[in-house]
This record gives C-alpha cells, structure tokens and sequence, in this order.
C-alpha cells in the first residue's frame, strides 16, 4: 500500500478531441493544414484556406454566386422531376430519397441550370449540386445538361458547365446510363453549331459524368486537387492489383498526362473562364475601366490577347 494518496479527485480528463472542439459554425479548421478560420472569413475567400490554398466543399449556391456576374443569373428548368421507373426500394424508397435530397438541399435535383453572364461574357450555365444525392446523374440531370447546350445552340453563346459528381444515379437503372449517351449527342450538336464549351472539373468528378461530357469540353479547367476519373483510386488498385502513382486521378496528376488543360484556382476561375470566353468567342474585351473597378490585374491582361486567338480558335474549324 502506498504511503500517500490523493485525497482531492483528480482533475477530469481531456482528450485531444475535446481540446480543439470549437462552437459550430463560428470558427472552421482546415482540413489540410489545421489552421482555423473565422467561417465568415473562409466563405468571403470562397472557402479557400488564407494558409495554405486549400479548397473546401463550397455549397452550390455560393459557386454560382461566386462564378456567374452578380444580377444576371436566371435558373431554369426547375420544373423537372424524377420518376422512379423502377420502383425502386434499398434501404429506403427512392421517391423518398428524393423527396428527403429536396427538402435539404433543393428543388432542382442534382444539377443547376441557366443563363447568366460569367465576368461580363454571356453563356449557358450549369452546375452540379453535390448536396444532392452526391450529385448522381439520373434522367433529370441528363435533360438538363442537354438542355444546357441546346439553349447555349438557340441563343448563340457558349456552354460551361462545373461537375461535381459521384456519377450514374443507380436508383434510375439503365435510364441513368443513358444520359451518357445522351448529353454526349447535345454536346456534340453543339460543337457542330460551332459554339465553344468549357468544362470545369470539381471535386470530385466521376463516373458516368467524367465518362461522357465532362471530358468532352473545347478546353477543360479543373479545381487544384480535384479527384477526376472514371472509378475510384481504391477500386482500380483492387482490380489491377498494383499500387497506384501517387497523387493519382488528382488534377496536378491528370495535367501532366494531359486530361485536363489548366488548373485555376476558385479565387481566379471567374475571371479566368470570362478571358477563355471572349478569346473563344471573339466578344469585345471589357473597357479597362470596368476592370479597373474590379481591381483584376490578371482580368486586364487577359482579353488583350483575344483578337489574335480567336481566329485560331475559330469554331468552324474541325
Ligand atoms: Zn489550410
């Protein structure tokens, strides 16, 4: 028997967990590098880490105010609803399941479409919302990503969409399957047209959606470290049995191999996607004073290269 002992109790444990809880949503912790931020802070910088460049899930509502001029975003399609033509039933019904995807995150299923204008150049918009059932592509998407070219086609101006998607909806069968097959036709109705479409890779992009139109832009931008391919890194190493690269199917990955064109960063896409724009379109160069207002060196420089490109870049040709 010991000689002393502790007559007070001791002090309550904590451990490491408790000690960097903070009250929720005031203060966010980067999940690349630690460092916390004032989630006011992080949302104003587009959810870019201040530290060290890392980009967090951004809420689709906040990507098309962040990419799309304010004031000139009119959503459409929202109208569409998916059918559940296989009745189908896992853990739950997937009426319900949509019906649940609804209440939280929106009407308008898994994608955004519209029109609007990106840093003063008019295009036909669309976006993934990943808040929605992982943005899973089924019959509803499908339409819209198509309807996203064909009105890009009716009013004469380009098509850029943002994926961010887990790929087929699963739910929808062979019906999500489709939609491959079928946006691929729009997008290349479009090409015939002889308009310009970006594409621009989120994290992540895969499945059926990198499978088909996602891949399939004139120019394809993607996010710094964004996961784009067809299956997933775990299921291709199980398959071939081998060990991957590193950083593999990562964006930085996919540009040295030459899948993706560029890759920009949140903070400078908009102005970025407005520069390809006008150099694929030929649309005037905005007034410097515009872009003054704006205070965007890059933005600047950027269009006064357009006349030269843009008869290179002409769509007419194959
Ligand atoms: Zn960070």
């Amino acid at each position: 028997m010991a000689w002393w002992r502790r007559k007070k109790e001791p002090l309550e444990r904590t451990s490491a967990e408790q000690k960097v809880s903070l009250p929720k949503g005031l203060w966010s912790k980067c999940d690349a590098c630690g460092e916390i931020t004032y989630t006011d802070e992080l949302v104003a910088n587009l959810r870019v880490c201040p530290v060290c460049a890392h980009h967090h899930p951004m809420p689709t509502r906040e990507r098309i105010a962040a990419m799309v001029d304010p004031e000139t975003w009119e959503e459409l399609d929202l109208e569409i609803r998916s059918g559940d033509p296989l009745g189908f039933h896992d853990k739950a019904p997937y009426r319900d399941r949509v019906a649940k995807a609804i209440r939280t995150a929106g009407p308008g299923d898994a994608f955004a479409s519209g029109v609007g204008e990106i840093d003063g150049v008019a295009a036909s918009v669309g976006f993934f919302v990943f808040e929605f059932m992982g943005g899973s592509m089924g019959s509803v998407v499908g339409e819209k990503v198509t309807r996203v070219f064909e009105r890009a086609i009716d009013r004469n101006v380009p098509a850029v969409i943002f994926s961010a998607s887990g790929g087929a909806r699963m739910q929808e069968g062979i019906l999500s399957l489709m939609q491959m097959a079928k946006t691929v036709a729009a997008r290349s109705r479009l090409r015939d047209a002889g308009l310009p479409y970006i594409s621009v890779c989120l994290h992540p992009t895969t499945g059926g959606v990198a499978a088909s139109f996602a891949m399939l832009g004139d120019i394809i931008l993607a996010e710094p470290k964004a996961l784009v391919g067809f299956a997933g890194p775990r299921v291709i190493q199980q398959t071939i049995g081998q060990e991957l690269p590193t950083g593999f199917q990562r964006a930085e990955f996919l540009l040295e191999h030459g899948m993706v064109d560029r890759i920009v960063g949140r903070l400078e896409l908009r102005e970025h996607l407005g520069a390809l724009l006008r150099m694929l379109t030929g649309a005037p160069a905005r007034a410097a004073s515009e872009v003054a207002d704006e205070a965007l060196p890059e933005a600047a420089q950027a269009p006064a290269q357009a006349p030269a490109e843009t008869s290179a870049a002409s769509p007419a040709e194959p």
